[in-house]
């Protein structure tokens, strides 16, 4: 066992340490755990920093939600909803044309 010559990470001083030693002292290792916890939390917190943008499908407005929201406000939602009722009575529905589905029927096969 040899041990290798390495730079310690808090203080930066020139050390000798076996493996995965990364800390010139207790002292420093201290300081590192400490350092790491912090980043740790930091990391956190930035994780939940960001917040998607949303795009209104009523007014078209951009807003920031970290819900999936399709409406910056209620009203629009309601006024959403309320057009959408309006067009889907307004259609009439369906015609029923789409559900008569021609089967290509391909049953006929040589032996
Ligand atoms: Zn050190
Ligand atoms: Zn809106």
């Amino acid at each position: 066992m040899s041990d290798d010559a390495k730079v310690c990470k808090i203080c930066a001083a020139p050390f000798t340490g076996r493996g995965e030693v990364i800390v010139c002292s207790v002292e420093c290792g201290v300081k590192y755990s400490k350092r790491l916890m912090h980043i740790r939390r930091e990391r956190r917190q930035l994780a939940l920093m960001p917040v998607p943008k949303q795009t209104c499908v009523a007014c078209g407005s951009e807003f920031l939600s970290r819900a999936p929201l399709r409406h910056c406000s209620e009203a629009c939602r309601d006024e959403w909803h309320n057009n959408r009722r309006r067009t889907d009575s307004g259609t009439n529905g369906p015609t029923g044309q789409e559900g008569q589905h021609h089967v290509h029927e391909d049953d006929h096969q040589d032996p």
